[in-house]
């Protein structure tokens, strides 16, 4: 029977560089690999939302949480892995405080669009051709999810039980926290893990 810890490691609205930092672990991830069951992590293995969907609530030892909450999209996917999850981490800035999206919060979503699709000086877009939540390619009705006006961390969301800042975080700091959360004796929860090892 395999009773090693699940985990899930998944970005929202986020860069790549949180995934990036885990993968520059190098043989420090294969050990953790084989120490705990890695069953999400969309930059790695196949993902398949309904399979997350279909685990029991808090089947998940941890759940490594990158990047904001820009849409309902990211919104889902944060509720869903918080009800699979035991600890939810927040790791890096993004999700800690909204990190370098959360500069986005200084303009209205409107300018925003108006900028991207049309007046920054190196859009192509004659015909201001703008996203629009239901439409149809290749003879596929798509539904794009809704773009928030704000963009939120991730704790204005869900319940975070702990914070790993950095942009991102350190490799000692990220494998510190990673084996602290998993380990017999965890930080306080709401802790920061600036010092976790
Ligand atoms: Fe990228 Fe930094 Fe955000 Fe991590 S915290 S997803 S490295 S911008």
């Amino acid at each position: 029977m395999n009773d090693r810890p699940k985990i899930a490691i998944y970005w929202l609205g986020a860069c790549g560089g949180c995934d990036s930092s885990l993968i520059d672990l190098g043989e420090s991830l294969l050990e953790l690999a084989e120490a705990v069951e890695i069953v999400i992590w969309p930059v790695a293995l196949d993902f398949k939302h309904d399979r997350l969907a279909a685990l029991p609530d808090k089947s998940l030892a941890l759940a490594i949480i990158s990047g904001c909450v820009r849409n309902s999209a990211h919104r889902e996917m944060a509720e869903l892995l918080r009800a699979k999850s035991c600890v939810v981490l927040a790791c890096g800035a993004c999700a800690c405080l909204g990190g370098i999206p959360g500069l986005a919060n200084l303009r209205p979503k409107g300018e925003i669009m108006a900028w991207v699709y049309g007046e920054a000086p190196t859009v192509v877009n004659p015909e201001r051709i703008r996203p629009e939540r239901n439409c149809e390619m290749n003879g596929e009705q798509l539904e794009l999810p809704e773009f928030y006006d704000h963009v939120y961390a991730l704790n204005q969301v869900v319940a975070v039980d702990y914070y790993l800042p950095g942009c991102p975080p350190p490799l000692d700091l990220l494998l510190g926290a990673i084996q602290g959360l998993l380990g017999n004796q965890p930080p306080p929860p709401g802790s920061i893990l600036a010092s976790a090892k």
